[in-house]
């Protein structure tokens, strides 16, 4: 069984028309291979008209898009950011580039994402509040209308962290777009990817002017090197974009992918006693990026994710939580136990979109053993 290929949770999968290589080559072409050129233009162009935005830049990563959304939104030296708690660290992470403190705000179970009575209870407690980063977890969108009307009704700037939901829509519009700044990421593992990447997005096409100037080290126009301001080398390279406007053409068709791999789960495994899977509701139309359950009975996460690895086959527990992480532990966290609770239950199952039927039948039946 160990010679069997291994089955991945998510992987780089470009095209089968070759859309990718195309761009690439017209790079190559021209030998306009760095730092900018028409991919980069034409990628930020066509992502911003895809997901209904003003205006994009396109950086070296997610992350990179979130440490320059937050510099954006003025966060500096001792600012409050609230975060949600259950995410992957890039979320944080940039909040301690700017020396501001971050306070972890908990999930609900209705969404997985940010919980809005906690974010009001944070503002009770926090009301100097500079900006609040909501995510949209394994392509479920957070509850935005009411995330939105808490950061309006205190006038605070909020980023939605879309790295994970690229192709998620909130009744009916792209996530990314709610919010003052969206970011979205393509690292290997999501939904579409370049190698590596991000772009930032706003319709505040003079703060996302001013965020393209940052990323390419603060250069003041002058015949010389002049700067004013600190600046970074967060610019993505004319050839990974070029990988980018070939993966947005199949952006729909990896959604679909996903979706068909959740539905099949659902339908194979939603009967086994415990067994729930990541919420789902009317106003949520998820990109499915991973299919994730939890588990509340005799088979715990661990049981799965063993069973499945001795079939040469990745799964994954649930993010651990930011305020249970060892370096961010030392700050405030405003909840319950609910993104405790979810990362103790919760498991992702592989949802490579490049899976055969066959593949995923033996996920389903290995699982469906352990109940037996
Ligand atoms: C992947 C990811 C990021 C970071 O994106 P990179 O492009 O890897 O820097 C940020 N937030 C979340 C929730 C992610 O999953």
């Amino acid at each position: 069984m160990k010679t069997m290929n291994r089955i991945y949770l998510s992987s780089p999968h470009m095209s089968d028309e070759g859309y990718e290589m195309e761009y690439v080559k017209e790079a190559f072409d021209t030998n306009w291979i760095a730092p900018l050129g028409m991919n980069v233009n034409g990628f930020e162009k066509e992502l911003a008209l895809k997901v209904g935005t003003k205006a994009a830049a396109a950086l070296s990563s997610g992350t990179a898009a979130l440490h320059l959304a937050l510099k954006a939104a003025g966060v500096g030296a001792g600012d409050i950011v609230f975060c949600q708690s259950l995410t992957f660290s890039a979320t944080a992470n940039p909040i301690i580039y700017q020396n501001a403190i971050p306070v972890f705000i908990d999930s609900d179970y209705e969404t997985w994402n940010m919980c809005p009575e906690a974010l009001e209870e944070a503002f009770i407690k926090y009301p100097e509040v500079k900006a609040v980063i909501v995510v949209h977890l394994y392509g479920l969108s957070a509850d935005l209308d009411r995330i939105m009307g808490i950061c309006k009704r205190y006038n605070v700037t909020l980023i939605e962290d879309a790295a994970e939901s690229l192709g998620t829509t909130y009744k009916g519009k792209q996530t990314g777009t709610f919010g003052d700044y969206g970011i979205y990421s393509f690292n290997g593992n999501k939904i579409i990817t370049t190698s590596g990447g991000g772009m930032l997005i706003s319709n505040d096409e003079e703060r996302i002017a001013k965020a393209r100037f940052w990323a390419m080290q603060s250069r003041d126009p002058a015949p010389h090197y002049q700067h004013s301001e600190l600046g970074y080398n967060y610019r993505m390279s004319n050839v990974v974009a070029g990988i980018g406007r070939g993966q947005l053409k199949v952006l729909d068709q990896r959604v679909e992918k996903k979706r068909a791999i959740f539905e099949f789960y659902q339908q194979e495994l939603s009967h086994l006693e415990g067994l729930s899977f990541m919420p789902t509701n009317e106003w949520n139309r998820p990109n499915y990026w991973l299919s994730t359950l939890t588990l509340k009975g005799k088979v715990q996460p661990i049981d799965v994710m063993n069973a499945l690895e001795t079939e040469n086959i990745e799964s994954r527990p649930i993010w651990k939580p930011m305020h249970k992480q060892p370096y961010f532990e030392r700050y405030d966290f405003v909840g319950s136990n609910v993104s405790e609770r979810l990362f103790e239950t919760g498991v992702c199952l592989p949802s490579d979109t490049k899976v055969k039927d066959e593949e995923l039948g033996r996920v389903v039946k290995i699982i469906r053993g352990l109940w037996k």
